[in-house]
């Protein structure tokens, strides 16, 4: 296959816009894959501010940066990404790109998922720090209970934003079996 595969074209999504210096977020930490390739992509001007509310989860991606020696750009907390606005470095920061991989912790508790109310709430915060031109990217899960119910609530709130304010699009593989996941990016207009 020559089409982007939809992880491979989530991180292009934020390659194109991140550049050395930039803040950005991760906003659902998980295995700390995605904490990694923001950190490589800021650079060590740059920062990554990254959450999960499972202390594994933070307990993995600690452990993934310390390998790469990238740990002192990123500013982890195990708490859930609808609290980012309590953080002080977030009030303050201009975010250029923020990525949530939505659902639970691969092989983790199933039942500890990302939930639609606390995803939207987390855009919101988000959406209002970020630059013109930034990007929010959405790898949705809806193969599970919950995940379909999160995947209803954020397409209905992430098609209400007004066309004036953001650019909304989707990337989806609408042939294949078992509800795969699929993206949805927000660009704030200029
Ligand atoms: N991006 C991760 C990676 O690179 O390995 C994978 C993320 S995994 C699909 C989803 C994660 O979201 C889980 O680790 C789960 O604990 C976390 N999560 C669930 N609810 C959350 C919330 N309200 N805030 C932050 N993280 C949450």
């Amino acid at each position: 296959m020559k089409l982007q595969g939809i992880l491979p074209f989530a991180r292009t999504l934020l390659q194109e816009v991140i550049q050395a210096g930039d803040t950005v977020i991760d906003a659902t930490a998980g295995n700390g894959y995605d904490t990694l390739y923001l950190a490589t992509l800021v650079g060590e001007t740059g920062m990554v501010i990254s959450c999960d509310i499972q202390a594994d989860a933070v307990q993995a991606t600690a452990e993934r940066l310390d390998q790469a020696n990238v740990a002192d750009r990123v500013e982890l907390h195990q708490m859930g990404h609808e609290q980012l606005c309590h953080l002080s470095t977030f009030k303050s920061a201009a975010i250029k790109a923020a990525v949530f991989n939505l659902g639970y912790l691969p092989k983790g508790d199933k039942r500890i998922t990302t939930t639609g109310d606390t995803t939207i709430e987390a855009i919101k915060q988000i959406y209002c720090q970020l630059t013109n031109e930034g990007r929010i990217i959405l790898v949705i899960y809806h193969g599970h209970p919950e995940g379909k119910v999160e995947k209803d609530a954020v397409l209905d709130y992430t098609r209400s934003l007004p066309q004036e304010e953001a650019h909304v699009a989707m990337y989806q593989f609408i042939n294949q079996r078992n509800n795969p996941p699929f993206v949805v990016v927000i660009e704030k207009r200029k």
